[in-house]
């Protein structure tokens, strides 16, 4: 028998691994619990059961296979997701298949025509020390960090990229999208244009930009040599490919070693992203410049639950109002704060001193300590100065902590410490949070189906028990009778007896049950009992239903003196009587 691709694939990746080369995975009964990452929670409703190969959240109602996976969490549309599936799963899928024409690959290849381009300008001459290398050597990179992360040289020239490019039949309307050229001029065709337009990034050193996958999606470019009226480096402007929000730099490198270690150490340039890497720090991103917005913290929060951070000690104090440090607290993470020493920044200190800069790493304090330590670095805790230090530099951290626990922690530390009571630091907690639009849980749901039913819920109960169980599927799956089940669930009920493929919208519809039922069943022991109970209460939902529809069309015939009263009245009377012998 000939598997479809997609079958093959499925066949070859477990669900559990490539979740969990995503996210943390807990182990909960037969299935894996973890925090959403496509909703912002911080009670685990993300599911995902290896023995049906499904994933579903209970907050924001997403659920799938492995494609739906790939397609939400990296924003891919079907054909990319099948790709990179079938690359994983060492599957191969023919390129001529129209479906996987899209934009996104034409641009992703373009990009890495483009790096490409870029590391052999400044490969030329490498070793005999061209000026490009001598500089970044003196900055402290090794050759080896150099094509890790695939630096290279834009030369100095108009159209050395565009030209480049062209010749590799990408137009310039495509250059222009993916950001590598400005100035084509709109009004006429592309063939005519190709002239028009120049390069972005002339006589600049390349720091491409990767995404998740490592694929280069945008450029930083560093003037080189130094001009007086450029700008020291510019960026990519947002593309289709390039989403500034969302990108954290070096992520692509140090993913797994977050994963592992749980940790990530948060640096600001990609200079002190790559000395760090090089000095075996592999848990590294850089923010690159811009202030840590919300998406990027949810990305690392599905990969680890601490987070350090460098700061420079001199402008620790702003650092305490700073957005982004607010929003890695509210997003649950555990800061701790690297002591850099004199040194200026992480670059700084691992050209000095690599072993330095790891100790820091792996001894970083916890913020509020940091805190603490840094008001109190001029006066005694019990001083009025210390004291308001204290309250003006450590207290709002303190609020920003998104565990009630954590904060008693710190208001007992900090009573101690300072010879107040606690109850005045907890209203001075209180104070702050309610003030400063204090952290508060950001759920978001999905609220477009309404409520279910009792007789909605158990239907599902049923179906979800019948495919969790093959035991009561043997025995009840064929008797079941379909007219008590709706429109929604009936096709679930076919399905399960092998008669009827499903719909999308089934299919997650029936992961959802499923998971729900699977961990029920773990909590309950008499497992058939509980079964035809559920079919009992259904059979008297189902009746119920009918008796509702039926008497508001007695009240229609009574009005309209139809013959039809009569039949209405005995078919309401049956049913009166089923359901009083189901009561019984
Ligand atoms: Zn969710």
């Amino acid at each position: 028998m000939v598997h479809s691709p997609i079958e093959e694939i499925k066949s070859r990746i477990d669900i559990v691994d490539l979740v969990g080369s995503y996210i943390r995975l807990q182990k909960a009964g037969a299935n894996f619990k973890a925090l959403c990452p496509f909703h912002n929670e911080r009670t685990a409703s993300f599911n995902v059961s290896p023995a049906r190969q499904i994933w579903h959240c209970f907050g924001c109602s997403k659920g799938g296979d492995i494609f739906q996976f790939i397609k939400e969490i990296e924003g891919m549309d079907f054909p990319e997701a099948l790709m990179l599936l079938a690359d994983r799963a060492g599957v191969v899928i023919t390129r001529e298949d129209p479906a996987l024409r899209s934009e996104r690959n034409r641009l992703l290849a373009l990009m890495e025509e483009a790096t490409k381009f870029f590391e052999a300008n400044l490969a030329i001459g490498l070793p005999l020390g061209n000026p490009i290398a001598k500089y970044l050597h003196q900055r402290g990179l090794k050759d080896e960090t150099i094509k890790e992360f695939r630096l290279g040289y834009a030369p100095d020239e108009w159209r050395a990229l565009s030209t480049h490019l062209a010749a590799k039949r990408f137009t310039s309307a495509e250059m222009e999208k993916a950001g590598l050229a400005v100035g084509r001029r709109q009004t006429r065709t592309d063939t005519q244009t190709n002239a028009d337009g120049y390069d972005r990034f002339r006589g600049r050193i390349m720091f491409p930009i990767f995404d998740y996958q490592g694929r280069a999606i945008a450029f930083g470019g560093r003037v080189f040599p130094e001009r007086d009226h450029e700008a020291k480096y510019i960026n990519s402007p947002e593309t289709p490919l390039y989403q500034k929000s969302k990108i954290l730099y070096g992520l692509h490198r140090a993913k797994s070693e977050i994963f592992k270690t749980g940790q990530v150490v948060v640096v600001e340039g990609y200079m002190d992203m790559m000395m760090a890497y090089q000095a075996g720090v592999r848990n590294v991103v850089a923010s690159s410049g811009t202030a840590f917005g919300i998406d990027q913290m949810q990305i690392l929060r599905r990969l680890c639950d601490r987070l350090a951070v460098a700061f420079d000690m001199d402008i620790a104090g702003q650092a305490a109002a700073d957005r982004s440090i607010q929003l890695a607290l509210q997003s649950g993470f555990d800061i701790t704060v690297m002591d850099l020493g004199a040194y200026k920044d992480p670059a700084d200190a691992v050209r000095a001193d690599p072993v330095f800069f790891q100790n820091a790493a792996s001894s970083a304090r916890h913020i509020v300590q940091f805190y603490i330590d840094h008001a109190l670095r001029l006066h005694a805790p019990h001083t009025p100065e210390g004291k308001r230090a204290c309250e003006r530099m450590v207290l709002p951290v303190v609020a920003s902590l998104s565990s009630e626990l954590e904060r008693a922690h710190w208001v007992r530390i900090l009573s101690d410490l300072l010879r107040i009571g606690e109850d005045v630091l907890w209203r001075t907690l209180a104070r702050l949070r309610s003030g400063s639009g204090a952290p508060q849980e950001r759920e978001v749901f999905t609220d477009s189906q309404h409520t279910p039913s009792r007789k909605d819920l158990l239907e599902e109960r049923i179906l979800g028990m019948l495919a969790s169980s093959p035991t009561l599927a043997a025995q009840y799956l064929a008797h079941l009778n379909d007219a008590l089940f709706g429109n929604d669930r009936l096709p679930i009920l076919l399905h399960l007896r092998g008669k009827a493929a499903l719909a999308d919208s089934a299919r997650a519809a029936l992961g959802r049950i499923v998971l729900e039922s699977d961990s029920m069943l773990e909590s309950i022991t008499d497992v058939d009992g509980e079964f035809q109970h559920s079919c009992h209460e259904l059979q008297k939902e189902y009746i119920k239903e009918r008796m509702g529809e039926l008497s508001a069309a007695i009240s229609r015939a009574e009005q309209a003196a139809s013959p039809k009263l009569q039949e209405l009245l005995l078919e309401f009377q049956e049913f009166s009587q089923q359901l009083s012998q189901l009561n019984t």
